[in-house]
This record gives C-alpha cells, structure tokens and sequence, in this order.
C-alpha cells in the first residue's frame, strides 16, 4: 500500500523519465528531418518546451522533498535514443516518427491529467498548477500533429512518387 503522496512522487519521477526520453527522442527525429519544415519547426518548439517541463517538474519534486532517479533517467533516454535510431531503418521514417510522437503526446496528456488530480487529492495546488500548465503544452502538440498529418502525408506521398526526391525525411 502506498499514500497518495507516495504515489504522487512516484509519477513526478516518472514524468520527469519521460521529459528526459522525450528530449533524447525529438532531437534525433528534428535532426535528421531535411524536407519537411513545418514539422522540423514544431518538433523544435516542442523540444524547447519538453526541456522546460523537465525543469518545473524537477522543481516539483525537489520543493517536495525528493530527488530524481538518475538510474532511471539515464535508462529512459538509452530507450529513446534506441527508438530514434531505429526509425533511421525504416524507408517511412517521418510517418512512422509522427504515429510515434503523438502516441507520446497521448502517453503524456494521460500522465499529466493523472497528477494534476493527485496533486489536488493531497492539496500540493503549486504541483497541480505546473502540471495543467504542461498537459496543455503536451495536448497543443499533439492537436498540431493531428491537424497536419494530412498535409504531411500528402507531401509525404509526393516527394514518394517524384524521381530523385528523399521522402523519409
Ligand atoms: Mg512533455
Ligand atoms: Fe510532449
């Protein structure tokens, strides 16, 4: 049995893992993006973004009283960095990398909406606030990929079909 203040610490950490794979998996896919722009542009915005949620989520745990895993970040990016270098071996890498990314998003939102109610649950509002502040960065993200995968598949699909064009990325 755990507290719910046990098991709020316990997610901050895990959340915090993610942010640290999510940097590691965004900068390998932002790198190796040449031919889509727009895409390359949000996914640099959002590395920007997952840098900063680390930060105030670190500073959740820490005005708590606790301390980041370092095992388990450091297991998590060796993860991420696994995940980005696999999709260099795929022929549809970006489209590939875009199911990946918002399956991430979605992984996030659910993470984030889980502590913002927990932080509630044990009356942390500093802790609850930071997280609502994040879910609507992870959620913005993940509205924006939804919003251009049509045209990113067309483009996609395109650069596919035109002789001496690169489409997987
Ligand atoms: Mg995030
Ligand atoms: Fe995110």
């Amino acid at each position: 049995m755990a507290s719910a203040e046990e098991r709020l610490m316990e997610w901050l950490r895990d959340a915090h893992a993610a942010e640290q794979q999510a940097e590691t998996m965004l900068t390998g896919v932002a790198s190796r993006l040449e031919n889509y722009p727009d895409l390359k542009a949000r996914i640099e915005q959002h590395i920007r973004e997952t840098q900063r949620q680390a930060d105030l989520v670190r500073g959740c745990i820490e005005r708590r009283g606790g301390s980041t895993s370092m095992i388990k970040d450091a297991g998590g990016k060796m993860m991420a960095f696994g995940q980005a270098m696999s999709g260099m071996f795929v022929g549809d890498e970006v489209m590939k990398g875009s199911i990946a990314s918002y399956a991430f998003e979605a992984m996030e939102i659910a993470s984030y909406r889980i502590l913002v109610t927990t932080a509630e649950q044990v009356g942390d509002q500093e802790t609850a606030r930071i997280c609502e502040q994040i879910l609507q960065e992870e959620k913005a993200m993940a509205d924006w990929l939804e919003q251009n995968l049509p045209n990113l598949t067309k483009a996609y699909l395109m650069r596919e079909e035109t002789p001496g064009a690169t489409a997987k990325h």
